[in-house]
């Protein structure tokens, strides 16, 4: 009887019970003995990468990521660690599907119980589910941990209720997982949020005025392993999307822990005030530019919340004590709205995808794919940006993207389509509920109370 374990692009993390072989008093950077000659297998495909049009710096991250985590593992004395490389410049690569490597390997090490984290994406768990592994085979999937939440957590929270409300999730979620709360201090045992408000919101809509001076995104220079995805992504020819150059982003946890490192530091104390602001030249403002870790298990929604809420103490009574308001308005955005967007995106189902209140049917421009061939200038400026990086603000996807797609009457899926491809941190579970609901309103109001957007400029045919 053999376990074999297939570790997902967006699942590198040694954190979950995947691992389940990790031995409690074992060093966390070593690998147990009993797990030590367990074979794991990682496979980038070539036919998934040309399923849509993927930004180029989207496939460098995952893939480099991917290959620095195979490396991670071996070097942490896992023995048996099969890495496949979607390598367009060998055409006799096994790597086109997903299947043909995952049933060589399966074959060669006689694997009986092949084990996996559930991937979140509806998509990608039937992609998993149809291939036709032998009848000697165990198809193990193992509960995806990778969030605050569990998935019948959040079930059991949403079922019955009258309504599905970000607030009261977000309360309640402060609540179970004691993140800025006081000490429970009346004989009821209750305990209260810090500064006793809820929500700061209302403090962290300053208008951007004057000079501002944003410090400048992290970047990272791209090292031998990354240069070698980078030359087979660019092998891949014309068929993607945006930039492939200059690459900056980070592709180890490492790297991660840096760019946290320099959100508290630097990005922090003003991020609440212009959360909801746009300036032209400004790409990231204050912004933490940390989903495409998150997304990518790279670091975790529970060690972000932690190192955000201990550098708001530890900052209490210095010269540089850092403003609840940024602090609680990052907070929601982690524990709160990162949760609820996947949470529902689990509640609603896979009949949500295919949304269309408004029955929008217009074509996504083909500015959407080359930002020069339009000339209004905040599509321009902001896809200018996401082509050079694949990343733009929440403020640019919503009140730019979003609100564009929606006055104009693009058809839903059309535009999910595209945030999906052009996107640095876009998987399903997030862009469904963030484009379709938020974005768009293509689903009516099961998420959103209101379109974010002027009403008598909504087509309601
Ligand atoms: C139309 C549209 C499309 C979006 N597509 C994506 C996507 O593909 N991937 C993605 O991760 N987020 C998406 N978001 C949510 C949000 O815009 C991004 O998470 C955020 O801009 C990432 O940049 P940041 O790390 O600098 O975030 P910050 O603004 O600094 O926020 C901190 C963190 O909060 C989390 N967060 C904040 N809002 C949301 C949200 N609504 N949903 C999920 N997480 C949230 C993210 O993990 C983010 O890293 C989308 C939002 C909209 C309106």
């Amino acid at each position: 009887m053999t376990t074999g374990i297939w570790i997902l692009g967006n699942q590198l993390t040694f954190d979950s019970d995947l691992f389940q072989l990790q031995a409690p008093n074992q060093a966390p950077d070593q690998a147990p003995d009993q797990a030590r000659n367990q074979p794991i297998i990682l496979i980038e495909s070539l036919d998934y990468a040309r399923s849509r049009p993927y930004h180029r710096q989207k496939l460098v991250l995952v893939w480099s990521a991917m290959r620095h985590f195979a490396a991670d593992l071996r070097d942490r004395g896992y023995t048996d660690v099969t890495y496949i490389c979607a390598d367009p410049v060998n055409p006799a690569n096994p790597a086109h599907n997903f299947a043909t490597p995952l049933l060589n390997w399966i074959t060669d090490r006689q694997i009986t119980t092949l084990r996996l984290l559930d991937p979140t994406d509806f998509p990608f768990r039937r992609t998993i589910e149809a291939i036709n592994l032998p009848g000697t085979v165990t198809l193990e999937w193992v509960a995806n941990d990778l969030f605050f939440w569990s998935e019948s957590e959040f079930i059991a929270w949403a079922t019955g209720r009258k309504r599905l409300l970000m607030e009261d999730f977000y309360r309640y979620s402060r609540k179970r997982f004691e993140v800025l709360m006081t000490p429970a201090s009346d004989q009821s045992g209750n305990a209260e949020p810090i500064g006793d408000r809820w929500n700061f919101d209302k403090d962290n809509r300053k208008p951007p005025k004057g000079k501002l001076n944003p410090p400048p995104p992290l970047t990272f220079e791209p090292d031998s392993i990354t240069r070698d995805v980078m030359a087979q992504v660019a092998a891949l020819g014309d068929s993607l999307y945006g930039q492939l150059e200059p690459f900056g982003w980070g592709v180890t946890r490492s790297h991660a822990l840096q760019v946290l490192d320099d959100f508290l530091t630097q990005r922090l104390p003003r991020f609440g005030p212009y959360q909801d602001a746009m300036l032209t030249d400004e790409p990231t403002l204050w912004h933490a530019l940390l989903s495409p870790y998150l997304n990518l298990g790279l670091i975790s929604p529970q060690e972000v919340v932690t190192a955000i809420e201990t550098a708001y103490r530890e900052s209490i009574g210095s010269d540089r004590e850092l403003p609840l308001a940024s602090v609680e308005g990052v907070i929601r955005q982690i524990l709160g709205w990162r949760e609820y967007m996947r949470g529902l995106y689990l509640v609603f189902g896979e009949d949500y995808a295919q949304s269309n209140t408004f029955e929008h049917d217009l074509p996504l421009p083909d500015f959407f794919w080359d930002a020069r061939k339009t000339d209004l200038n905040c599509l321009r400026c902001t896809l200018s940006q996401l082509e050079a990086s694949g990343y733009a603000h929440h403020i640019q996807r919503l009140m730019i993207l979003g609100n564009f797609a929606l006055i104009a009457g693009i058809n839903p899926q059309a535009i999910e389509q595209w945030f999906h491809a052009a996107f640095i941190d876009g998987y399903d579970w997030v862009m469904q509920t963030n484009v379709l609901g938020m974005g768009v309103f293509a689903d009516g109001g099961k998420l959103a109370s209101k379109p974010y957007a002027p009403r008598r400029t909504i087509s309601t045919k």
